[in-house]
């Protein structure tokens, strides 16, 4: 259940309400959003008379029922839509914004040229594996914390904000300085992994599993928030199906209903979803058209030198000649780029 408050309520009245409802028992998430502020009930509501506390408590407007199983991350929560900011950058609705950066970080030089290039192109965050989930144990596993200090050297240079992958809640330390982290598609629903993240005062990109459904990712973005993080960027990277032409499918379905579901900004990675090089442009333009608030795109500098998924990622060039695509389909979809 959601109660969604009178504007400019007091804080102590709203501390007062939301400490009651504590003491009956219930869990509850406080959302200051850019149109409303929301306290959310989390447990049994049934035996709650919704109609009696609008009608007899001072601070609310209204109250709605949550009738599906994710609560915090439900649309009804936050109407508006979360905003994240990360450095220079700003992720959610009204915003058009692109992640880029190779698979795996490689060396110094490798990381901050196509820093450099990237930032020039318009990509407001640095993508960079420095822990890779492989399928094999015998290919390139990432360079690991050397990896992460390399892309803490790009950060400096370019003042790029950074994204990467945490394997398992032991690395959290290791990630102080980088700016977002990434649970990916392996570990969805890692949930002691996710409840690690929970508990961090960063944002965290939330990859949807292989082969999960759109509520699986809701419900593991749901542990994050409800464990006190409500800065959660959603990821449809492609699902698992019966097709081998590409690597995997891309879901724009999921996009449009993961936005419609749900509070949280969703973005679309092209380039885990095809494999192929060549539909990361028009599977880009497609996210765009049915409104992901970004994008995350493999980048490189010498493709087909990549330890890791050269196949899929853009050269330099052709990433500058999908962005200025990019930057005039935003416009017309009054997208900030
Ligand atoms: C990645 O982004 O580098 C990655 C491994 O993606 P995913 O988890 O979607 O496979
Ligand atoms: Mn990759």
């Amino acid at each position: 259940m959601v109660f969604i408050l009178n504007p400019n309520v007091p804080k102590e009245k709203i501390d007062k309400f939301i400490s009651d409802w504590e003491q009956k028992g219930f869990s509850t998430i406080y959302s200051v959003g850019t149109e409303h502020t929301a306290v959310c009930l989390i447990g049994n509501t049934a035996e709650v008379d919704m109609d009696h506390i609008v009608q007899t408590n001072e601070i609310v407007s209204y109250g709605k029922r949550i009738t599906e199983q994710y609560k915090a991350v439900n649309r009804s929560v936050h109407e508006g839509g979360t905003i994240i900011r990360v450095g220079s950058a700003v992720v959610g609705e009204g915003y058009f914004t692109v992640i880029s950066g190779p698979c795996s970080v490689e060396s110094k030089e490798q990381i901050c040229e196509i820093a450099r290039s990237v930032k020039d192109s318009g990509a407001k965050i640095l993508r960079g594996g420095a822990f890779k989930p492989r399928t094999s144990p015998y290919a390139f596993q990432g360079k690991q914390e050397e990896g992460l200090e390399m892309l803490r050297i790009a950060k400096k240079e370019t003042g790029l904000p950074v994204v990467s992958e945490i394997m398992n809640q032991t690395q959290i330390d290791l990630f102080e300085d980088i700016d977002i982290v990434q649970v990916g598609a392996r570990n969805m629903q890692n949930f002691d992994l996710l409840k690690a993240v929970g508990a961090l005062k960063k944002p965290v990109l939330l990859k949807r599993g292989l082969a999960n459904t759109i509520e699986e990712l809701l419900m593991s973005a749901e542990y994050i928030v409800s464990a006190g993080n409500n800065q959660v960027i959603l990821c449809e990277r492609g699902i698992r199906t019966f097709e081998t032409m590409t690597r995997n499918t891309l879901d724009l379905s999921a996009v449009v209903i993961l936005k419609q579901k749900s509070h949280l900004p969703v973005i679309a990675d092209p380039s885990h979803a095809a494999g192929i090089r060549s539909l990361v442009a028009p599977l880009s333009k497609a996210a765009l058209a049915v409104g992901a608030d970004g994008l995350m795109i493999e980048t490189h500098n010498d493709p087909a030198k990549a330890l890791c998924d050269g196949a899929q990622s853009l050269d330099l060039k052709q990433f500058h000649n999908l962005m200025e695509e990019l930057k005039i389909r935003a416009a017309v979809e009054k997208k900030e780029m």
